[in-house]
This record gives C-alpha cells, sequence and structure tokens, in this order.
C-alpha cells in the first residue's frame, strides 16, 4: 500500500477518462517545499507567511522575507508559487506585539489582510519582498480574509506603486504578479460578481469559510459535528463560486483541509474544481483518489449532489 503510494509520485494526476488535475501543494516551511517538489505538485497553492512572524519579538523585515520567499520559488524551479500575506490575528499566539491581544472574538476581529492595512508598514514591506522573489521565478499573491472589493483594490494599488518604486531602485521583478483573493468571508463569496474583474485568480478557504458560514468554531471541540463540509449551504456556495470563476475565465483552487481529504475528492470534482491545494502529506492519497474518479459520470451526478437537504443526503450521495 504505502509502496503503491509511492510509485504515484511519478504518476500524472488525471482522471480515469483522462481529464488532468492540478495539485498544488501547502507550505510553511523549507521541508514542506522540499516535499511538494518531490511529489510533483504543480506549484505552491499556499504559502503561509505566518509562521516568519511566530514565535519571535522582532518582526521579520524586507531582507528576510525577501530570502525566505525567493528560496520557495527557487525550490519549485520554475513551478508558480503563491504566497499569502500575513493572516494574523488575536487567535494565533504571536509575540511581536502586532496582534491585539484582548478580542472577545479573535475570528471575526482584526485578522488577515485587515491588520496588513491596519499596522503601518506591514503590507508594504511583505509586498515588496514578495515583488523582489518575483525576479527569481513565477510567483502569485494571495490576499486572506477578503471581506470587500476595497481591499483588493488597496493591495492592487500598492502593488503597482511598490512595483515601480522598486524598478527604480535597480531590482528586477516581474513584468506582471498575478494578484488572488481568498474566498473564506461569505460576503467575498456572495459579492464576487462585483469584484471578480479585478482579481485574477480565487483560492476558496473552506476551513474559514465553512466556520463563518455555519456560526461554528473551527476549534470548538464542541461542535465537530457541526463543522463540516457536508451541508448543503456550503456545497451550493462553492459551486456558486467554482462556477463564476470558471465562466470568467479565472483560476480557482481549494485550499482548506478539505482539498486534502479523498473522502472530498469526487464532491468537489463533481462541483467542477479542477485545482487542489493540499499538504505534500495529503497529496498522493488525493492523486489516487482522483485516478479512481470518472469526471463525467461524476458531473451527471452533480445535480442530484446540489439537491441534497442535510448531511445525510451528501454522505449518500458520497457513497454512491
Ligand atoms: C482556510 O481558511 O481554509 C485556509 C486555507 O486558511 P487558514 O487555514 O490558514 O486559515
Ligand atoms: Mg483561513
Amino acid at each position: 500500500e504505502r509502496k503503491e503510494l509511492h510509485r504515484l509520485r511519478r504518476e500524472p494526476t488525471r482522471t480515469r477518462d483522462g481529464h488532468d488535475i492540478q495539485l498544488q501543494a501547502n507550505a510553511e516551511s523549507r521541508e514542506d517545499v522540499a516535499e511538494a517538489h518531490a511529489l510533483g505538485a504543480t506549484g505552491i497553492g499556499l504559502y503561509r507567511t505566518e509562521f516568519l512572524f511566530l514565535q519571535r519579538h522582532e518582526l521579520p523585515d524586507e531582507e528576510e522575507q525577501f530570502r525566505a520567499y525567493r528560496d520557495v520559488v527557487l525550490g519549485m524551479s520554475g513551478r508558480p508559487v503563491t504566497i499569502r500575506t500575513l493572516d494574523l490575528g488575536a487567535d494565533k499566539a504571536d509575540r511581536t506585539g502586532l496582534a491585539l491581544r484582548d478580542e472577545p472574538n479573535p475570528a471575526l476581529g482584526l485578522r488577515g489582510v485587515r491588520l496588513s492595512m491596519a499596522r503601518t508598514g506591514l503590507l508594504d514591506t511583505q509586498l515588496r519582498a514578495a515583488l523582489r522573489a518575483s525576479g527569481y521565478g513565477p510567483l502569485r499573491i494571495l490576499v486572506p480574509m477578503v471581506t470587500s472589493r476595497e481591499e483588493i483594490a488597496a493591495v492592487r494599488t500598492r502593488i503597482k506603486l511598490l512595483g515601480r518604486e522598486l524598478r527604480t531602485q535597480g531590482y528586477e521583478i516581474a513584468d506582471y504578479v498575478p494578484l488572488g483573493a481568498m474566498i473564506e468571508v461569505p460576503a467575498a463569496a456572495l459579492a464576487l460578481p462585483g469584484y471578480i474583474g479585478k482579481v485574477d485568480f480565487l483560492s476558496i478557504g473552506t476551513n474559514d469559510l465553512v466556520q463563518y458560514l455555519l456560526a461554528a468554531d473551527r476549534n470548538n471541540e464542541a461542535l465537530v459535528d457541526l463543522y463540516t463540509p457536508l451541508h448543503p449551504a456550503v456545497i451550493r456556495l462553492l459551486r456558486d463560486v467554482i462556477r463564476l470563476a470558471h465562466a470568467r475565465g479565472k483560476s480557482v483552487a481549494v485550499c482548506g483541509e478539505m482539498a486534502g481529504d479523498p473522502a472530498f475528492t469526487p464532491l468537489l470534482l463533481a462541483l467542477g474544481l479542477t485545482e487542489f491545494s493540499l499538504h505534500p502529506g495529503t497529496l498522493l492519497e488525493v492523486r489516487r483518489r482522483i485516478r479512481e474518479c470518472d469526471l463525467a459520470g461524476l458531473k451527471a451526478r452533480a445535480p442530484s449532489l446540489m439537491r441534497a437537504r442535510d448531511r445525510a443526503d451528501i454522505e449518500a450521495w458520497l457513497s454512491t
């Protein structure tokens, strides 16, 4: 069984009926990047930059961040790397003093892009570091916790400005660095038609999207039965986001834990997903599952999935 999985390192991620699916990796360390490369990930779909900021008192400066992002780009030797800007908030134990300490509702607080924009210099330093790393290979920038169009517009403006500044300072950076939004706040999913023209790609963060959509804390042990993507509201929203993105020619991935669970693979394929971003430790299992799937058959069964009324209906769909 382990041997058989190991053999899949060199096999394409292709459904039984011949459709190629992209498996990108979620990473936050050198080891993750090396493993992603070895397993044939098509890129890094989510590079969590938080680890650079945790367990220390001083913020990483531009130089330190640049070196970290450049190493990821070099480590993937030409496959695209998606750098997510900082997603810190009072929910994570940072000692830099960036996040507010005593928010009563950290998940609903100054988190992600909200924090990046509220702290002077934080976003610019990170964007400059990422833009400089774009001179070493394909790089995209992903923004977490987007709620509204204005946030994307603001980040876009900074990228343009900083890009110009870096070029006049003599740095060689990519001509264009794609900008993407995480879809993890329900409002960002529902308002997507109003700003999809402003983003180059999307990445659906089901960990938070499920939490906010179902009003169920992702870390609350008492809610484990409620906290699941197997809810008709989640399925519907996923379907709508994927459909709209594809209709507008934008790439869209799912990068929450859901993407790395082979039990959910047929469901995501039925919804039209063609890009998964997952922890390298789960990549081969999901590849194996995809290779067993018949995409046309799953898509033919999508309407019955959309008629599911509850978790039991969705589980029944998955088990047939
Ligand atoms: C998510 O919310 O699904 C996600 C990928 O981001 P994080 O788990 O880092 O919040
Ligand atoms: Mg998230």
